[in-house]
């Protein structure tokens, strides 16, 4: 699927809540360097007005994102998806083709895979992975994980049902644990995929001295005023590496720029919008 052969001159953000989200500063920072007219803005959707909205931007030519909690009914609204989407069940990133039909991927898979490469000094292969969250972004990161050389994932959902599911779709590399602390024995990766962080309080999805004592921590969630999140805070406290999710959100969003335009943003204009 390539991108659109009229570029888009409209790009949305469509989410509920989403006026927190940082993708209009660095996303219109990388059109203006890029020459581009097109601005990118957020818009508040309720769940029963995605599908609509979504057929109505793709009708008048403009493209975008979906962030939570639309992601899953992206993908089900679209016409035509990638593969990568396909295996998600979600679509992040949204453009009409040259005949107007709706189409989507998922850009937060190479997103992980990029931040996880900001914290390691080489690809991941075969070590051992504790998932701490079972929504969409968690799907991302099994889909990403299972692109690793032998590696297998610990999978921890709070109701337990979820994570359960998760682990069954993905059953190849994935297991369900019962508890955090299960999910964490012998983890070399350990992943925050639940919103736990985002309020920028001292609040954590696991205790850091449970952590393993050579584990890696990649937090998906990162915070708008530029601080660690507690739990990388915390992590390096112990004197682990650890990352939070801009650099995520960052590669994201430059692998969606590439979907609507057909070639890629300058990261650091990106970089420098956000810092
Ligand atoms: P989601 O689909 O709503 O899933 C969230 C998961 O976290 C669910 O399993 C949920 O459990 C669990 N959870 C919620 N509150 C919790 C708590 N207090 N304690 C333990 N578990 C809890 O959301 P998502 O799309 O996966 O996104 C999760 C987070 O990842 C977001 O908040 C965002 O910060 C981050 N994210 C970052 C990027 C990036 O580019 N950096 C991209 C995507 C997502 P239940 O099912 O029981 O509710």
């Amino acid at each position: 699927m390539t991108a659109p052969r009229r570029p888009p001159t409209r790009l949305v953000l469509l989410g509920h809540p989403v006026s927190q989200s940082l993708s209009p500063v660095f996303q219109n920072a990388a059109l203006a360097h890029a020459g581009l007219a097109a601005r990118y803005e957020t818009m508040d959707v309720p769940p029963e007005r995605v599908r609509e909205t979504l057929e109505s931007l793709a009708a008048e030519g403009a493209a975008g994102n979906v962030t939570i909690p639309h992601k899953e009914q992206a993908r089900a609204t679209c016409s035509r998806v990638t593969p990568l989407a396909d295996r998600v069940g979600a679509v992040n990133t949204f453009w009409p083709d040259d005949d107007g039909a709706l189409c989507g991927d998922n850009t937060d898979v190479g997103g992980f895979d990029e931040l996880v490469l900001t914290a390691l000094d080489a690809p991941p292969s075969g070590v051992r992975v504790a998932l701490l969250g079972a929504g969409g972004s968690a799907a991302a990161v099994l889909a990403a994980v299972e692109r690793w050389p032998g590696c297998e994932v610990a999978v921890w959902g709070r109701g337990g049902e979820r994570g359960r599911a998760l682990a069954e779709r993905f059953g190849r590399i994935a297991s369900a644990a019962a508890t955090p602390d299960a999910a964490l024995t012998g983890a070399r990766i350990v992943v925050n995929a639940t919103p736990v962080g985002l309020a920028a309080d001292s609040a954590m999805p696991v205790d850091a001295a449970q952590l393993p004592p050579d584990a890696v921590v990649v937090d998906l969630v990162y915070r708008r005023d530029g601080a660690p999140t507690e739990f990388v805070r915390r992590a390096r406290e112990r004197g682990l590496r650890a990352v939070d999710g801009l650099p995520m959100l960052i590669a994201q969003g430059a692998l969606a720029f590439e979907r609507w335009f057909g070639f890629a943003p300058d990261r650091e204009v990106m970089w420098r919008s956000v810092r």
